[in-house]
């Protein structure tokens, strides 16, 4: 096969927001980095997917403290002017069960030990906090310090800035070694070679690494959502969120039987609203299922829960439903850090339901890694090294 440049410094596999965000940071050091995607900038789970930037529904531990640094990095990109499309506003949690609203307690806690700003509230306090929400509402979390940003509009805000180099159309086939190193990627147009790579390919990164002694297990879980028509005039003012969104991301667990919806959709309640003056309103979470289609029922579903949580949802007109394809860890965290016996390679993959948020952040810690720079965080629970073939834990 032909080698078709050999003066990268690093190569990115996926141009995805993990991608173009590690793309970017890499690309701001001066190296020359080229990055690879098979379709396009997009193409994957970043193109179809919901957008908080929230700290207020991640498992408490690790993936809070890492939002809390993600949020922290949209604004420092927002700041200096080369993010646009992040914008700060409140997320409040909401329960209509007494069962759900111990779930909010225990969480609200998590998050006030964790130093983010949580108000646990009584229903009619919700009310007042969210005009139109429901009669049904029993209680609720308000997190005022949160953030909102639309995944394909972040990717497009760091790609105009950034640096390094994007081939489109270019699958990668196989990841090169060479004596115990990365030595560049092989694809159907030839070999690109440098010596350091960094694998954020989302559901593509499992088959990749298998030729490299990395089992990932990565799993698809599909994610439907709905898109109302536009409105002017909005009341909702930040991400409406049920206490079931939690318990189906796994945040926090439940103590009762799951019914037979739950079980099949894994549905938790999200209605954000757009700046266009729309409402993003989702989603599943089905495990095993990669296809796009959407589903009747799941529709049905995601939309008779909306409007039990907020009425007026139920006032405006449906504009389209898609679905979107989670890339998640069997272990339910992220992979993130260097291979662990490939010199120069990375990984940063299998961000689920957090990518977004995480993504710029992820893409800021890669480029520290790869500079032999401290990321202020033990990182040792997302490494790769958990999936190497032969020492995973049974
Ligand atoms: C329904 C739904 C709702 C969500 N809501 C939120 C939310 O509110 N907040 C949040 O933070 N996150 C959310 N997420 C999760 C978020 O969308 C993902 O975590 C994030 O987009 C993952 O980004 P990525 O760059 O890792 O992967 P991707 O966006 O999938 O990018 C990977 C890229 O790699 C490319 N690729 C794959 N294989 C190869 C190959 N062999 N060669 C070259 N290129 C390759 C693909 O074409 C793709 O472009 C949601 C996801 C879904 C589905």
């Amino acid at each position: 096969m032909k080698t078709t440049n050999d003066a990268w410094d690093v190569i990115v596999i996926g141009a995805g927001i993990v991608g173009v965000a590690s793309s970017y940071f890499i690309g701001e050091t001066g190296a020359r980095v080229l990055t690879l995607d098979e379709t396009h900038p997009c193409g994957g789970t970043t193109g179809a997917c919901d957008a908080a930037v929230s700290v207020a529904t991640k498992k408490p531990g690790l993936m809070m403290r890492l939002a809390t640094a993600g949020l922290e990095t949209y604004r420092s990109l927002t700041a200096a002017g080369i993010v646009k499309s992040f914008h700060q506003r409140p997320t409040y949690l909401v329960a209509t069960t007494t069962e759900e609203a111990e779930v909010l307690e225990r969480h609200a806690e998590a998050l006030r030990a964790a130093g983010v700003a949580a108000e646990r509230q009584t229903g009619d306090d919700m009310r007042r906090l969210v005009p139109g929400l429901s009669e049904r509402v029993v209680a609720g979390v308000a997190a005022p310090d949160e953030g909102h940003a639309v995944g394909y509009m972040v990717v497009d805000d760091l790609l105009r800035h950034s640096r390094a180099n994007l081939l489109r159309a270019t699958p990668v086939r196989r990841i090169l070694v060479n004596g115990g190193r990365v030595a560049g990627v092989a694809t159907e147009k030839g070999d690109y070679l440098a010596d350091t790579v960094v694998l954020a390919a989302g559901l593509g990164s499992e088959r990749l690494a298998e030729d490299l002694g990395l089992d990932l297990t990565i799993r698809p879980r599909k994610g439907q959502l709905a898109v109302t028509e536009r409105r002017t005039a909005l009341p909702l003012s930040g991400s409406l969120i049920s206490a079931r969104y939690l318990l189906s991301k796994g945040s926090q667990k439940s103590s009762g039987p799951e019914s037979e919806t739950w079980s099949r959709y894994r549905l938790g309640t999200v209605i954000a609203p757009l700046d266009t003056g729309q409402m993003l309103i989702g989603a599943t979470r089905e495990d095993g299922r990669a296809e796009t289609a959407v589903d009747y029922q799941a529709l049905a579903g995601i939309l008779r829960e909306a409007v039990k949580i907020y009425p007026p949802v139920g006032e405006g007109r449906l504009l389209r439903a898609f679905a979107g394809i989670r890339a998640a860890v069997s272990d339910g965290l992220p992979i993130l850090g260097p291979h662990p016996t490939i010199g120069g390679l990375w990984l940063a993959t299998g961000f689920e339901g957090d990518g977004i948020g995480l993504g710029p952040q992820v893409g800021r810690i890669i480029h520290r890694l790869i500079a032999g720079e401290s990321v202020g965080e033990d990182l040792s629970p997302l490494a790769p090294r958990r999936f190497l073939r032969g020492e995973r834990a049974a």
